[in-house]
């Protein structure tokens, strides 16, 4: 895995926690309250070992988190909480390895939420501090709070997932007069 990889899944695993304590409705659907099932799905996104999740742990960390994505494109607003973050939990880097694997690079210890914390705000502060934190986007799908990352190589992604795409188009077929109905013949 090479650096960078290391560093998106912990984008990705940052977005994923940031929805999970901030959004309300999720691709259409109210979001359950944050469990523990929710917390472990994020930390899946970037690392193997199994970590107890506590959900309370993690929990003002992810609503920082969703207000600093759901700010954006105030990237001013964003950077402010991230650097909140970063300094709560102690962003430092060291290198860490799993079992049989390399070491990689770290933001924090892999053996507290804070380290977690720590890692994410680092992957979003990464982001923030680079030419493509445009790709950082709210969904544009009604009861959909999800923020995502535009993974299309000319930035048009506008739809967390094909399920809000799929939705949103369906909702605006049914909401277009149709020709029968309006004595077509
Ligand atoms: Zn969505």
């Amino acid at each position: 895995m090479e650096a960078t990889d290391h560093l998106k899944a912990s984008l990705l695993a940052a977005i994923e926690l940031a929805n999970v304590f901030g959004a309300d409705h999720r691709q259409g659907r109210p979001a359950p309250a944050p469990d523990a099932a929710g917390v472990q799905g994020a930390l899946r996104l970037t690392t193997n070992r199994e970590v107890a999740a506590e959900p309370a742990d993690y929990a003002a960390g992810g609503k920082l988190l969703y207000d600093a994505l759901s700010s954006l494109p105030d990237v001013d607003r964003a950077a402010e909480l991230v650097n909140t973050m970063l300094r709560e939990n102690r962003a430092a880097p060291q290198l860490a390895r799993d079992p049989g694997a390399p070491w990689h690079l770290h933001f924090g210890s892999p053996d507290a939420a804070t380290g977690w914390l720590a890692e994410f705000a680092t992957a979003v502060a990464m982001l923030l501090g680079s030419d493509q934190a445009e790709r950082l986007r709210q969904c544009a799908a009604v009861r959909c709070d999800n923020v995502f990352l535009d993974a299309t190589r000319n930035h048009t992604q506008r739809f967390c997932s094909t399920a809000c795409q799929n939705r949103t188009k369906v909702a605006a077929h049914r909401a277009r007069p149709s020709s029968a109905r309006f004595g077509g013949a």
